[in-house]
C-alpha cells in the first residue's frame, strides 16, 4: 500500500531555537498522540535541518526535509546547498518546484527535472509540487498546466526512479489564502495525475505513488480531504508553524 506522509514546510520563518523547539513540541506531540501510519516530514530552513534531524532521529514515523537544493553535484556555486550535503544532515526529503520558487526564483520544469535527478542521485526523497494559478483554473487550461509540469518535470525517470517520488499538487490560488480546493476539485487532479503516470509507466507505478494535496489545509478541513481515494496526506504551509495546528493535521490521518 502507498505511504501517507504529512508534511510541514516552514518556508522562511523560525530561526534556529523556534525552529528546535517547534520540532520538539511536534516529535512529542505525535509520538504521545498519534497511533496511525502516516509519517510525519518536518521541513524547516535549510540551516536548521541538521539540529532538526539530530532531534528526530531515531523516532519511528518522523522524518526531516529541506525546501530546495542545487542540481550540481559540488563547486563554485556561491549560496547553493547539493543533495549529498543535505543527504550528511540526516534529512530525507526535498521539496522541488514549490510555487513560490517557481514563481520568484525562474525555476522551470527543465531546470526542476534536474533537481530530481540530484535528489534522487543521493538517494534522497523529492516532493515534486505542481499546480496552476487561479488565472490558469479560470481559463480552464489547469489540466493541461498539470500535465506540461508532470511530463516535463518528472517522465524522463525510469520505472524504479518515478516510484521514489513523492508529487504535490499543490493549487497555488490556495496556497497562503485560506482557500482550500474542495475535496471534489483536489481528488479529481490526484485521480488526473496517476492517470497521467498509470499511460507513461503502468498502473502498479500509478498506485505506489505518494500524491500530497497543499494549499490551506488545516486541521478542520483534513480529515474530509485525506478521506479521498486518491489523496495520500499533505505538504502544510501556515498550519505547520504551530505544533498544535500541525499535529491535530497529522492525527486526521488514519
Ligand atoms: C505550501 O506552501 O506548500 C502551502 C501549502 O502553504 P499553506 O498551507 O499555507 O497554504
Amino acid at each position: 500500500m502507498r505511504k501517507k506522509i504529512i508534511a510541514g514546510n516552514w518556508k522562511m520563518n523560525k530561526n534556529l531555537e523556534e525552529g528546535l523547539a517547534l520540532a520538539s513540541e511536534v516529535s512529542n506531540m505525535v509520538k504521545d498522540e498519534y497511533q496511525g501510519s502516516a509519517w510525519v516530514v518536518l521541513i524547516p530552513p535549510a540551516l536548521h535541518v541538521s539540529g532538526v534531524s539530530k532531534l528526530i532521529n531515531g523516532m519511528p514515523k518522523m522524518y526531516a526535509g529541506v525546501q530546495n537544493c542545487s542540481n550540481h553535484k559540488s563547486g563554485a556555486y556561491t549560496g547553493e546547498i547539493s543533495a549529498d550535503m543535505i543527504k550528511s544532515t540526516g534529512a530525507s526529503f526535498v521539496i522541488i518546484g514549490h510555487s513560490e520558487r517557481r514563481q520568484y526564483f525562474g525555476e522551470h520544469n527543465d531546470w526542476l527535472a534536474r533537481k530530481i535527478d540530484a535528489v534522487l542521485e543521493a538517494g534522497l526523497t523529492p516532493i515534486y509540487c505542481c499546480g496552476e494559478t487561479l488565472e490558469e483554473r479560470e481559463k480552464n487550461a489547469h489540466f493541461t498546466v498539470l500535465e506540461k509540469q508532470i511530463s516535463e518535470g518528472l517522465f524522463h525517470l525510469n520505472e524504479i526512479q518515478m516510484q521514489q517520488v513523492v508529487i504535490a499538487y499543490e493549487p497555488v490560488w490556495a496556497i497562503g489564502t485560506g482557500k482550500t480546493a474542495s475535496t471534489a476539485q483536489a481528488q479529481e487532479i490526484h485521480a488526473f495525475i496517476r492517470g497521467l503516470i498509470a499511460k507513461k509507466y503502468n498502473t502498479a507505478v500509478a498506485q505506489e505513488i505518494t500524491i500530497q494535496y497543499g494549499g490551506s489545509v488545516k486541521a478542520e478541513n483534513a480529515a474530509e480531504l485525506f478521506a479521498a481515494p486518491d489523496i495520500d496526506g499533505a505538504l502544510v504551509g501556515g498550519a505547520a508553524l504551530q505544533s498544535r495546528s500541525f499535529t491535530d493535521i497529522v492525527k486526521a490521518m488514519p
